[in-house]
Order: structure tokens, then C-alpha cells, then sequence
């Protein structure tokens, strides 16, 4: 079994990656992280969502790929490993051909990345943090950028090239993702050295979004430093520092795109009307 919250068209992802016509997304409830911050906290931290079978997440990928989506992008499904693995085999069987995309937090084994070689098109992982004390406090996890770095060395394994289309669609390859936290710029810094120790063409999308969500406003006393969104001062500094190190290919946002407007609705009545039409 699977617990997913939504599945839909996603305009908002990297435009590599939504196109014109969107990314086919199924959000699957639970996170293997616990971040204070996190947008999609209902599903990542409450496990919002529905139970569905390996037969209903492979129609749920066919039926997306019949709205004409540019790709299949499952978004936090690190818990499922072999079953995954399973039921990707299974959909591509059944006719799934468009690129499926691993949306992760970049925290989970080397051993169950493994398990999807030959079955995932494009990594779009996170590199949250390059310093374990911040992860350990906004995420609640031990030994983060030991564990992210390795697997996403192997995402890189996987798909050494990034490919694309004639109207620059994702075809294959690695999208990194960064989240630049406000007053945590150097840890920023870091996070592009790794990156660019990897492979300095990888395609980083550096983010600056964040907004403090209502959680965090209710523990103002122990988070002071992230009541507030970052400056344009903070993002511009992290960017230069992208091309200092030698990185070539990103993304970069726009910092009005800081609303809760592109936070997505975990709808579970919508979910539960289309599951009962497939
Ligand atoms: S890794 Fe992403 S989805 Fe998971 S809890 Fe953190 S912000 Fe939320």
C-alpha cells in the first residue's frame, strides 16, 4: 500500500521541469525529515492522506500521463523503495513512457536509491544543509550531509548527463534544489561547494521562498531567526557565490514568489473522487 494527499498538474516546479503543460504530481503523505518550516506540513509531518494499491498508483501514473503532462513527478516517496521499484516496472509495462521524476529530501540509503537504477529519469533532489547542527534543529535529523551527499552522488551515478528536449524539457538528469534559509547564508556557501564537488554542471535551483509558515510562528521564542523571509541582500550574495565556485547551469526566483499562493491544497475529497473514477 501507498499513502498519497494529491495528485495533479504543478505549473510551479522548475520550468525544465512543468513546461506549458505541467508536471504530473503525486505527493505521497509522510517525509523521512521533520523540517519546522515545511510548506506541505499536513502531509510530511501529520501524514495526511489515502491508502491507495500498487494497481491504483500505477492508473493514477497512466491517467496523468493521459491529461499530457510533461513527466510523472512523485513527490517525497523515499519510504517506498522496492515497492516503488516494483510498481514503476509494473506502469512502464502497462504504457508508461513519459520521464518520472524522484522529488526527495536527499535523506535516505544509497541501498534503496540502488533499488530505482534504470527506473527514475530525473533526481530532483534537496541539498538542505551542509552543516549537521542545522539540520539536527530545524529537521530533526542526525548526520544529514553525510547522508544527503552520498545519495546524491548516486543520483548522479545513475543519471550522469542532463538531457532535454528541443523546447528544453527534462529528459534525463539531476536537478539539485536548495532553500536559502534566512541568516544562513555561509551555510548556503557550503551547500554550493558540495555541489559543485560533484559535477560543476549540475543544474541547481536555488530557492528563495522561504516564508515563515504557522508553525514556526508558534515557536517564535526558540526560532527567532526564522520569523522573517530572506533579503535580497542574502540571495544575491548566495548567487554570486554560485558562479564563484564554478557552477554553470541553475535556476534562480524571483523573491515576491515568497507567498503561500504556490503552497499546494491537500484536498483528500478531490483525491478520493478521482481514485473512484479510475
Ligand atoms: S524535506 Fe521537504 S517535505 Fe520533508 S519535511 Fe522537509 S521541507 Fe517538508
Amino acid at each position: 500500500m501507498f499513502k498519497i494527499a494529491r495528485v495533479g498538474k504543478h505549473l510551479w516546479e522548475e520550468p525544465v521541469i512543468s513546461g506549458d503543460r505541467g508536471s504530473g504530481t503525486i505527493f505521497f503523505s509522510g517525509c523521512t525529515m521533520k523540517c519546522i518550516f515545511c510548506q506541505n506540513y499536513e502531509i510530511s509531518h501529520d501524514e495526511k492522506g489515502i491508502e491507495i494499491s500498487e494497481e491504483k498508483l500505477v492508473s493514477l501514473m497512466l491517467w496523468l500521463q493521459d491529461e499530457g503532462v510533461h513527466n510523472i513527478n512523485l513527490v517525497t516517496p523515499s519510504r517506498y523503495g522496492l515497492s516503488l521499484a516494483h510498481t514503476l516496472e509494473k506502469a512502464k509495462l502497462s504504457g508508461l513512457v513519459i520521464p518520472v521524476v524522484y522529488n526527495t529530501s536527499s535523506y535516505e540509503r544509497v541501498e534503496m536509491l540502488r533499488l530505482l537504477d534504470g527506473l527514475i529519469d530525473i533526481y530532483l533532489p534537496d541539498m538542505k544543509y551542509a552543516d549537521n547542527l542545522l539540520a539536527k534543529k530545524y529537521s530533526g535529523v542526525p548526520n544529514y550531509f553525510e547522508i544527503a551527499s552520498k545519495a546524491i552522488c548516486e543520483m548522479r551515478r545513475q543519471q550522469p548527463n542532463d538531457i532535454f528536449d528541443g523546447d528544453f524539457i527534462m529528459k534525463k538528469g539531476v536537478i539539485v534544489r536548495h532553500l536559502i534559509l534566512p541568516t544562513h547564508a555561509e551555510d548556503s556557501k557550503k551547500v554550493l561547494d558540495f555541489i559543485s564537488s560533484v559535477d560543476n554542471r549540475l543544474y541547481v535551483s536555488l530557492m528563495g521562498q522561504y516564508f515563515p509558515t504557522k508553525q514556526v510562528e508558534t515557536l517564535c521564542s526558540l526560532f527567532p531567526e526564522l520569523q522573517k523571509r530572506i533579503t535580497q541582500a542574502e540571495y544575491d550574495d548566495v548567487t554570486e557565490y554560485f558562479f564563484k565556485v564554478g557552477l554553470k547551469n541553475g535556476f534562480s526566483q524571483e523573491l515576491n514568489s515568497a507567498i503561500e499562493d504556490y503552497v499546494p491544497t491537500f484536498d483528500l475529497k478531490e483525491l478520493q473522487n478521482l481514485l473512484s473514477i479510475l
